[in-house]
């Protein structure tokens, strides 16, 4: 990476900056996503019209193409170092060799096909389930939890599996919030994704409609002003997208964003800690800063899973937790998401423990700059 773009990157422009189409493409066709999608990159030849891929990247794309799908939308591509292989972009999508050197990862580490009461539901909680709606996204990321099903032609969802979840639902009084997720809900069309808010909308124990989604990070042109007044119809949707690395923020997606904002969506973003992506405090603090600049909340950020060839992508938990730690007093309150730990029993926070304990008749706690404080105590 040249010494100007490691500049850029410790300093964000503001205002972000737009994505530009490279000559031979018009603007129209760049910010049309069915152009985008049409134009993905499945192979190391297209790559190559983007970046220097190495000669490890190539054999990669080679020999894991029948182990996880590659696919790259352009809008992606362009954010990518074309020269630096450890870009925080190339390293989420482009597949390496140390995939295949991970002998502790597991297909389905969060045993989710058990907690599946019907085929694309997950129920780890009383009240809320995530419902698989689809297996496709924009593009595939190297550590996607769901990497056993997205690409896969056999989880393709028919019509007739969604009836049957939502029969399901219809059918267990106690979900009042449903949180769909896949794959990607907003690869399905306008009219596909309204059917299914309609259905789930007739249910009327369903509080709760929330949508997640990479799209605002990896082809923001979907998320369109058409898309924004349909889903504004079924009230209340809240949104979680999937920004990684400050990179990640351009004027594209930030305009994606406030267009679910005007439309009445509450935006808030989950990211994955991953090693040399966004795991010093500098990288993660700006990555939020920015993001509640654009008015989207940062709400978890995950420890990566024991996925199978994902070990490269993993930090130590004690690692993430005084990362975390040290952004609390440092920046706005909103702006510090909550560590969490994803397992077949639910998320658990990996809080730093601020609150040490009652001593006496006092209660110990640490503040931010590391005072202890004792207050005193009733006892119950
Ligand atoms: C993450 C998740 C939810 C939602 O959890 P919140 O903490 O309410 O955001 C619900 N069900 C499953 C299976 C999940 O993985
Ligand atoms: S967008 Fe989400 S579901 Fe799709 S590949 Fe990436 S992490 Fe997995």
């Amino acid at each position: 990476m040249s010494e100007a773009i490691k500049e850029g990157f410790s300093q964000p422009a503001w205002p972000l900056r737009a994505t530009t189409p490279p000559p031979h493409v018009s603007l129209e066709d760049w910010q049309d996503p069915g152009w985008q999608m049409r134009n993905r990159i499945r192979s190391a030849d297209e790559l190559s019209r983007w970046i220097q891929p190495t000669p490890e990247e190539v054999s990669a794309i080679e020999e894991l193409s029948t182990h996880f799908r590659f696919v790259i939308t352009p809008y992606y591509a362009s954010l990518m170092d074309p020269d630096d292989p450890n870009c925080p972009m190339r390293r989420q999508v482009v597949p390496r060799p140390v995939e295949l050197a991970d002998a502790a990862g597991l297909s389905d580490p969060l045993n989710e096909v058990e907690h599946s009461p019907v085929k694309n539901v997950i129920r780890v909680y009383p009240d809320r389930i995530a419902f698989c709606v689809n297996n496709e996204c924009a593009l595939y990321c190297r550590y996607c939890l769901r990497k056993r099903m997205v690409g896969d032609e056999d989880w393709t969802m028919r019509k007739r599996e969604l009836e049957m979840a939502l029969e399901w639902i219809a059918a267990t009084p106690e979900i009042r919030d449903v949180l769909l997720t896949g794959g990607d809900p907003l690869i399905f069309s306008d009219r596909r994704l309204e059917w299914l808010l309609k259905r789930l909308r007739s249910i009327p124990h369903v509080e709760l409609i929330r949508l997640g989604t990479r799209l605002p990070v990896t082809l923001p042109f979907r998320v369109t002003d058409e898309l924004c007044s349909m889903l504004e119809q079924y009230h209340p949707i809240w949104v979680n997208t999937h920004f990684n690395h400050p990179s990640e923020l351009t004027a594209d997606a930030a305009a994606a964003c406030d267009r679910l904002l005007r439309a009445g969506i509450p935006v808030g973003n989950q990211s994955v800690l991953l090693q040399g992506i966004n795991d010093s405090l500098e990288v993660m603090q700006r990555l939020c800063e920015t993001l509640v600049r654009m008015r989207v909340r940062p709400y978890y950020v995950y420890q990566a899973q024991l996925l199978e060839g994902t070990e490269h992508f993993r930090v130590p938990i004690e690692e993430g937790m005084s990362l975390f730690r040290g952004m609390r007093g440092r920046t706005s309150g909103f702006a510090i998401p909550q560590y969490v730990l994803d397992t077949p029993h639910g998320k658990v926070p990996l809080d730093y423990p601020f609150a040490r304990g009652r001593e006496g008749d006092d209660y110990v706690v640490e503040a931010w700059d590391g005072a202890i404080w004792r207050e005193p105590n009733p006892r119950g």
